[in-house]
C-alpha cells in the first residue's frame, strides 16, 4: 500500500518501470539507466521498490560469511589507475609471502571461525601457473573443509597464459587442487573504451567473459561484480549489467552481484585521469536498487560491501534491496590502500548487530550461499555490550558506529 502511494507520487515513466519489476517483467538496459539517475521523490521509490523486491526475493534473512581476505603479493605489473595496493618490486613495502606464510594465514582463519579465505593478488611477473596450483594445493590438503574463494579473472588469464593448457583443462587442474570458487571482480566495466582508458594492459571484455564462462561451466562459480563512480557513463553503467544478466541467463554461475564503489584517494585515476572522486551516496543506493530489480530472478543475493560504503550506509543499502552484508574479511588492504577509511575487519558478532539494529534476521552462511546458522534467538546487543574473548569488542562496536575510530586507533 505504502509503494502504491509513493508509485502515485512519481513521475509516471519511473512508476511504470518500478511496478513492471514488481510485476516480474524483465527490466531493459534503457529503463535501467533512467533508475540509475533518479533522485528526488523517484529515488524514494525505487529503494522502496527494491526493498519490496527483497522482501519477496530473501524475505528477512540478511546474510553474512565469515571469512578472511588473503594478499598473496601486492607486486603486480599491470599498472591499474584506479589501484593503490600494487607495488613495484623494489618498493620498500612490497611483499610476497611464501605459500607456507599462507597456510598459516588459513589457520589463523579458521582458529577464527573462518568458512572460506578470499585469495587474490598482483600479477607478479616472476610467478606462473604453477604458483597457483601451489597455493592452493598447500591450503587444500592441510585444510580440506575451509573453502577456498580465490583467483580474479585477471589472475586467472595470466595464470592460464603461462601455463599453455586448454582453458577448461587449466581451470579444471586448479579445481583438483582445491579451487571451490572464484570472485567475479577484474570486471570494473566490461567496455573496452573505458577499460582502454583506466587500466589498457588488462584483461578485455571478452576475455572476461571467456573465462567466467569456462569457470562457471566446470563448475567453479563466481560472485558478479561492477567498478562504479569513476569515469563511467550511465549507459556504460546500464551495459555493464546487461552484460553480466545475459552471462547469468547463459550459465546460471553468479552467486550474487556486488556493487564496489570507486575509491578515489590514492590513485592515478582521480588524480590524473580526471574521474570523479568516487560515487555519492545517491549513487551507492541507486546501484544497489537497480541490482536487485534489474537482476531478478537470475541472480537474487545482492550484497553491500561495508569495506567501500562504511557501516552507516551499509546499513541503509539493507534497506535498499540489498541482502547480504558480505563477509568479515580480517584483512581487507586493497580498499585501504587505495584510500578506504572503513577499516579491515568486522567480527561477526558485530555484523549480526548491525542487522539486528533494522529488525533483520542475521544468518550466516557459506560462500554459495547454503544457510550454517541463524540467528532467531541472540539477544540485542549494543555497542557497550561485549562478547567477544579478544577483550576487543566493545572497541570494535564503537567503531562500528564510528567507521573513521578504525583508522585513529
Ligand atoms: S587492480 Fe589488480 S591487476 Fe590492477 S594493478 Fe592492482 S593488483 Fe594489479
Amino acid at each position: 500500500m505504502m509503494i502504491e502511494k509513493l508509485l502515485s507520487l512519481t513521475n509516471p515513466r519511473v512508476a511504470n518501470i518500478l511496478d513492471a519489476a514488481l510485476s516480474d517483467r524483465e527490466m531493459t538496459r534503457d529503463e535501467a539507466a533512467i533508475l540509475l539517475e533518479a533522485t528526488g521523490v523517484e529515488l524514494h521509490a525505487l529503494m522502496a521498490a527494491a526493498d519490496e523486491a527483497r522482501r519477496q526475493d530473501c524475505g528477512e534473512d540478511v546474510s553474512y560469511v565469515v571469512n578472511r581476505n588473503i594478499n598473496s603479493t601486492n607486486i603486480c605489473y599491470v599498472g591499474c589507475s584506479f589501484c593503490g595496493f600494487a607495488r613495484n618490486k623494489h618498493d620498500e613495502d612490497a611483499y610476497d609471502h611464501p605459500v607456507e606464510a599462507m597456510v598459516e594465514k588459513a589457520r589463523g582463519a579458521i582458529e577464527r571461525g573462518a568458512t572460506e579465505v578470499c585469495i587474490q593478488a598482483g600479477i607478479h611477473p616472476n610467478k606462473d601457473h604453477r604458483h597457483y596450483h601451489e597455493i592452493l594445493e598447500a591450503i587444500h590438503s592441510t585444510f580440506p573443509d575451509l573453502h577456498i574463494h580465490a583467483f580474479s579473472p585477471e589472475e586467472l588469464d595470466w595464470g592460464h597464459q603461462k601455463s599453455g593448457m586448454p582453458l577448461k583443462e587449466y581451470l579444471l587442474w586448479l579445481k583438483d587442487a582445491g579451487l571451490g570458487t572464484i570472485p567475479g571482480t577484474a570486471a570494473e566495466i566490461l567496455d573496452d573504451t573505458l577499460r582502454k582508458r583506466i587500466s589498457p594492459r588488462k584483461l578485455m571484455t571478452e576475455r572476461w567473459l571467456e573465462i567466467v564462462r569456462a569457470a562457471h561451466g566446470v563448475g567453479l562459480r563466481s560472485s558478479s561484480t561492477v567498478m562504479y563512480g569513476h569515469l563511467e557513463t550511465v549507459p556504460q553503467l546500464a551495459a555493464h549489467l546487461e552484460t553480466l544478466r545475459n552471462l547469468q541467463k547463459e550459465t546460471g554461475g553468479f552467486t550474487e552481484f556486488v556493487p564496489l564503489g570507486f575509491i578515489h584517494e590514492k590513485n592515478l585515476l582521480y588524480k590524473e585521469l580526471g574521474a570523479r572522486a568516487g560515487s555519492s551516496m545517491l549513487e551507492d543506493l541507486r546501484i544497489i536498487s537497480v541490482g536487485r530489480l534489474f537482476f531478478r530472478p537470475g541472480i537474487i543475493n545482492v550484497q553491500t560491501s561495508w569495506v567501500k560504503l562504511g557501516t552507516k550506509l551499509a546499513q541503509m543499502a539493507l534497506l535498499a534491496g540489498a541482502n547480504d552484508f558480505g563477509g568479515t574479511l580480517m584483512e581487507e588492504s586493497i580498499s585501504r590502500e587505495s584510500g578506504s577509511q572503513h577499516g579491515e575487519y568486522l567480527s561477526a558478532e558485530e555484523i549480526r548487530m548491525l542487522i539486528r539494529d533494522l529488525g533483520r534476521v542475521p544468518v550466516e552462511r557459506n560462500t554459495t550461499y547454503q544457510e550454517l546458522r541463524r540467528f532467531d534467538e541472540e539477544p540485542q546487543l549494543t555497542p557497550l555490550q561485549g562478547g567477544e574473548s579478544d577483550g576487543k569488542t566493545v572497541e570494535r562496536a564503537e567503531s562500528a558506529a564510528n567507521p573513521l575510530r578504525v583508522l585513529a586507533s
